[in-house]
């Protein structure tokens, strides 16, 4: 900061400055012609952004409309997510098993990228408008503050504060003000800004490559606070995993009261050395997670504390497998596990079941209307209609919910299992190469791992899914209940490579190795790995090492691109 204001009063010994809250959201840029909103992006370090106009425009407090004699105006502002705006989002989220955002900044760029700018006008976001860029019209501007009163005249939501400052002293006061003040602010603000206020001064010093030399950022330490650690509690997640939390008296930390931090895992714990009854130093990460910084004191003497042998929800042994930090419960009838199982079958990221979210199969598992994700296909009307708050119209619309799911793609259903290792992406690969459950059912390990992006691990835990007696105790009940098995995207009716095994090697320049691999698939043949004497031919592209050099030598026929197509053909 010294640095700055004195190079600046260096140059312009009359210089004056001005100091901002920065608001801790999406930098964007405003466009006017003849008094018309004309164009509106992103912008980074002044870097072009994308175009988001349309997005914009559903921000109440942005005009679309400003005199006319203002032939142009180009303005900076933030728009931003205020806090209570984005709490409220994040236990709708929560409540609809969808992806949370981790804080507002990333709820407002979030919500300001959507393609359907429907959903923007949704999400209540805000602006600041805390700079003009370029500006041609009826008055002159001669300072920053008389610009940014001028902009709030023309109806734009200019920034809270903007405060004149002389000396370096007085930036200094008005710095920490900000920075006290800031978590009684209905937003989140990163730091302070400070600014020479002369344009014409402004102009003169101009600009390196990415950041003005007329400004200056300061940026706040995290608060943090000292509390006790009063217990720690564990958690069972839906991959069995047991997860510590560390329950503190509460404080107010960044503006709101916690109580609450994850410990993360026994690596976690024994590092910062945490036993109950120590005091600990609390911060929230990004200003928005609780989390413990370290171990002031301990109250007691012995070891850091440990996470039982046994899970607390099923009492059952739990195990650590080696190379991983966290401890697992593996009993599926778990009941902890139940409800997250459950909440991910659900989910968008499983089957997308409208309006059975966490509250609703909470309500379900305790009236034990529902305690394997099967059950939910055979929920009645009156079953529905009998649960607290349930009406009759929201009972059948659940119904019909439920009832399109079973149309779902296999991809859907595979994600919904939440197999260990196999996210929704891996879900729909291997939905599409092996087109129906029957024929993932049987598939070996090898197999799986011949599919693009398998490893051994993901492959074991695949096959290991489907030869526990609860999976095929499951499958046969959704099956019964007329649940679709099958990928729409795999249709195999021409099956000219019936029974034959292809391995793919160099690269290909006609189609991505999966797209060959989909073609064949798609035509009854298999892919492997490697090449062996059961291998039927091989595709190879440039550069072809020692795969080529095999089938060779066992005489395996190899294609070329051209003489695969002429196959297919
Ligand atoms: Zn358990």
């Amino acid at each position: 900061l010294e640095d700055f204001t004195e190079r600046v009063l260096s140059a312009y010994p009359s210089a004056s400055f001005v100091v901002e809250p920065k608001i801790d959201g999406l930098s964007v840029s405003l466009e006017y012609r003849n008094g018309r909103l004309i164009r509106g992006s992103t912008r980074g370090n002044g870097d072009v952004g994308e175009e988001i106009t349309e997005n914009l425009k559903t921000i109440r407090s942005i005009p679309q409309r400003i005199p006319e004699n203002i032939s142009f105006l180009e303005v900076r502002g933030e728009v931003y997510m205020p806090r209570q705006v984005f709490l409220n989002l994040l236990k709708e989220q929560e409540l609809k098993g969808e992806k949370t955002f981790k804080n507002p900044r990333n709820a407002a760029a979030g919500s300001l990228r959507q393609k359907d700018a429907k959903i923007t006008e949704q999400r209540n976001l805000d602006i600041f408008v805390f700079n003009v860029q370029q500006y041609d019209g009826p008055e002159e501007l001669v300072s920053h503050k008389h610009s940014i009163d001028y902009l709030a005249q023309l109806g734009f939501h200019t920034i809270p504060s903007c405060v004149p400052c002389k000396t370096i002293k007085e930036c200094e006061a008005e710095i920490q003000k900000i920075g006290e003040e800031r978590y009684a602010l209905p937003f989140d603000i990163d730091g302070a800004v400070i600014k020479t206020d002369n344009l014409q001064f402004r102009r003169s010093l101009g600009s390196t490559a990415k950041f003005p030399r007329w400004a200056i950022a300061y940026k706040y330490p995290p608060e943090e606070r000292q509390t006790k650690l009063l217990d720690v509690e564990i958690g069972v997640g839906r991959t069995g995993v047991l997860t510590p939390t560390a329950v503190f008296e509460p404080v107010l930390v960044a503006g709101s009261v916690i109580g609450r931090a994850t410990l993360h895992n026994q690596d976690f714990i024994n590092e910062k050395g945490i036993r109950i009854g120590d005091t600990i130093t609390i911060r929230k990460a990004g200003d928005v997670i609780p989390e413990v910084v370290n171990v002031i004191s301990h109250e007691t003497e012995g070891e850091p504390f440990r996470i039982p042998d046994r899970c607390p929800s099923c009492g059952g042994p739990v195990t650590r497998e080696p190379g991983e930090a966290a401890v697992r419960c593996n009993n599926p009838s778990c009941p902890a596990q139940l409800l997250r199982i459950l909440i991910h079958f659900c989910s968008k990221a499983g089957m997308d079941i409208d309006g059975l979210g966490e509250s609703v199969l909470e309500l379900l598992l305790e009236q034990k209307l529902v305690q394997n994700p099967a059950d939910i296909y055979n929920l009645t009307k009156e079953d529905l209609i009998s649960l607290d708050r349930m009406g009759e119209k929201s009972a059948s619309n659940l119904l019909t919910a439920i009832a399109k799911s079973k149309q779902n793609d296999l991809s859907m259903l595979l994600s919904a299992f939440g197999i260990r290792h196999v996210g929704d992406k891996a879900a729909k690969v291997l939905a599409d190469s092996f087109g129906s459950m029957e024929a993932l059912e049987q598939a070996t390990a090898e197999e799986i791992t011949a599919v693009d992006g398998f490893g051994e691990i993901s492959a074991r835990s695949v096959t290991e899914f489907f030869r526990r007696p609860e999976t095929k105790e499951l499958l046969s009940r959704l099956r019964a209940a007329g649940v679709n098995m099958t990928s729409k995207k795999k249709a195999p009716s021409d099956l000219r490579f019936a029974g034959k095994t292809f391995v793919i090697t160099g690269t290909l320049s006609r189609y991505k190795r999966t797209e060959a691999q989909a073609l064949i698939e798609r035509h009854g043949g298999k892919c492997a790995g490697s090449v062996s004497r059961k291998t039927d031919y091989l595709l190879a592209g440039d550069a072809a090492g020692s795969k080529l050099e095999k089938a060779k030598t066992l005489g395996v026929p190899v294609l070329s691109e051209e003489e695969f197509e002429m196959l297919l053909k």
